[in-house]
């Protein structure tokens, strides 16, 4: 705490992760200054509970540097971009991101500093952290899901329950104000174009994620079916000994985990010199046993094994998994079709992820697309489409592509942008649908043109769906 006596430290943003890291900071004797863009009564109130604790808050004005400061600490989401950066940079003044101050303070509260597990990719980044954190339970280790999955990582090492081990969700925007964090083992899922207009390019945003290997000491989990994120443990610079461990869907080649006649095994670390592979689990005991969701599942498996957990536990928590909220989640059956909301499929990728898990869709799709386009999602669905329902501010854009490389899909286009538009896509999708058919809401954009989140979208959807149910039965 010594160091922190005294210290100009100014926090970017009100917010889940400015106002711990101001209070964190004060105790330790810091001079936080906080500053914010916005003045809205929600921020006033935030602000006097602050300035009450001696922190001096600045709202309305979120771009200009107090010229005292010795360091900045930002919210993760602040554009790199922002003047506030640009005259801290121009001083020589070091930004730290929230992920940053929490590895920084991991310790400093009179116990032992957890190794971190840590998990970035473009998609299923909060699967795969849920499953390692239920593998890692089942093992009877003292751990937690945090990190950009809504629990502050902060919260995790400076609060009152030991751990044992951290599995650690970093975003993109993290792992760029993260210069320093060095975790025990570190998963790239994979990578797609995403959050380009935040990070400039493809090349800066692929080099934010594969900071999340720097300095690893045990290993580097990486996609064998994405050469990207191979070539990002290339670059890292690791510990002496850190190995490079891919997962694959295919048979496995050793330091591998893969899929051989329905089971997940490992050929990574194997401990019985006489055995090849060790079987870890069944791919039946992997929910919903998706082939990205295996990945997922693979990965989990992979910096568990890592930290040393035995092959029982793996399967274990695999079973006792649960996966969270619209994701691929199965809502109803109807007059023997099936109805799933995979709401939180916000983008191509994962769209194309959650489209490949079914033989014949109607699928729900349109929203905010975010600068992107759907052809090669389109071309790589057209045959298992029996049709699609549109709606949402971008849908054109789909239809378009549907045009051009399905054109015998039958397209219900809602032309709507209201919430109440959902329901008519339920009803058009179950119209659609024929016995056997999967209706899957799949969106490919974001949700924000029509619903608060991708929560209410998913909600909407699942309410649809129920009255429907009800109605039938
Ligand atoms: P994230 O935390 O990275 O956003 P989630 O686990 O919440 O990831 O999953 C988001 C969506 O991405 C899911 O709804 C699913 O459609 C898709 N998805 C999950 N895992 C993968 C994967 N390994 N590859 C591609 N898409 C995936």
């Amino acid at each position: 705490t010594a160091d922190w006596q005294g210290k100009h430290v100014t926090v970017a943003g009100l917010g889940v992760s400015g106002i711990p890291a101001a209070r964190a900071l004060h105790e330790r004797g810091a001079l936080v200054t906080v500053v914010n863009d916005g003045d809205d009564e929600r921020a006033r109130a935030q602000a006097a509970e602050l300035e009450a604790l001696g922190i001096t808050v600045r709202l309305g004005d979120g771009a200009t540097l107090p010229p005292s400061t010795e360091l900045v600490v930002t919210a993760p989401g602040w554009q790199p971009d922002k003047p506030l950066f640009l005259a801290a940079a121009e001083a020589g003044v070091d930004i730290w991101g929230d992920v940053e101050l929490a590895w920084r303070l991991r310790g400093t509260n009179g116990r032992e500093a957890a190794p971190w597990l840590a998990v970035t990719g473009t998609n299923g980044k909060t699967t795969t952290v849920r499953m390692l954190a239920s593998i890692l339970e089942a093992a009877g280790l003292r751990t937690a899901a945090v990190g950009n999955i809504g629990v502050s990582l902060l919260d995790a090492v400076l609060g009152e329950t030991e751990y044992d081990v951290l599995a650690v969700e970093l975003s993109s925007y993290q792992l760029h104000w993260a210069p320093s964090l060095r975790a025990h083992s570190a998963a790239v899922l994979n990578l797609a174009p995403d959050h380009l207009d935040w990070h400039g390019s493809m090349e800066a945003y692929a080099a934010d994620k594969g900071r999340v290997y720097e300095g690893n000491t045990v290993a580097c989990v990486y996609n064998a079916a994405d050469p990207a994120t191979e070539e990002l443990v290339r670059e890292a610079d690791v510990e002496e000994g850190c190995r490079a461990i891919g997962f694959t869907l295919g048979a496995p080649g050793p330091s591998q985990l893969g899929v051989v006649d329905g089971i997940l095994v490992d050929r990574a670390f194997v401990k019985n010199r006489q055995k090849q592979a060790q079987e870890l689990a069944e791919v039946s005991d992997v929910n919903p046993p998706a082939p990205h969701n295996i990945a997922n599942a693979l990965a989990a498996a992979a910096l568990a094994r890592a930290f040393g957990v035995e092959p029982a536990a793996v399967r274990d928590g695999l079973r006792n998994f649960r996966p969270d909220a619209h994701r691929i989640e199965h809502v109803a059956d109807i007059d023997g079709v099936a109805y799933v909301d995979d709401s939180k499929a916000t983008n191509t990728h994962a769209t194309e992820a959650s489209l490949a898990a079914y033989d014949s869709i109607v699928w729900i799709a349109g929203g905010l697309a975010k600068g992107a386009t759907f052809d090669e999602l389109v071309t790589g669905a057209a045959k298992r489409l029996r049709g699609v329902v549109l709606m949402g501010a971008d849908r054109a854009l789909i239809h378009e592509a549907l045009t051009r490389h399905a054109p015998e899909v039958p397209v219900v286009d809602l032309d709507r942008t209201d919430t109440g538009a959902m329901s008519e896509a339920v009803e058009h999708a179950a119209r659609l649908a024929r016995p056997g058919d999967t209706v899957l809401l799949a969106p490919a954009c974001a949700s924000m043109d029509m619903f608060t989140n991708y929560i209410k979208r998913g909600e909407a959807f699942a309410d649809a769906v129920r009255a429907r149910a009800e109605e039938s039965a």
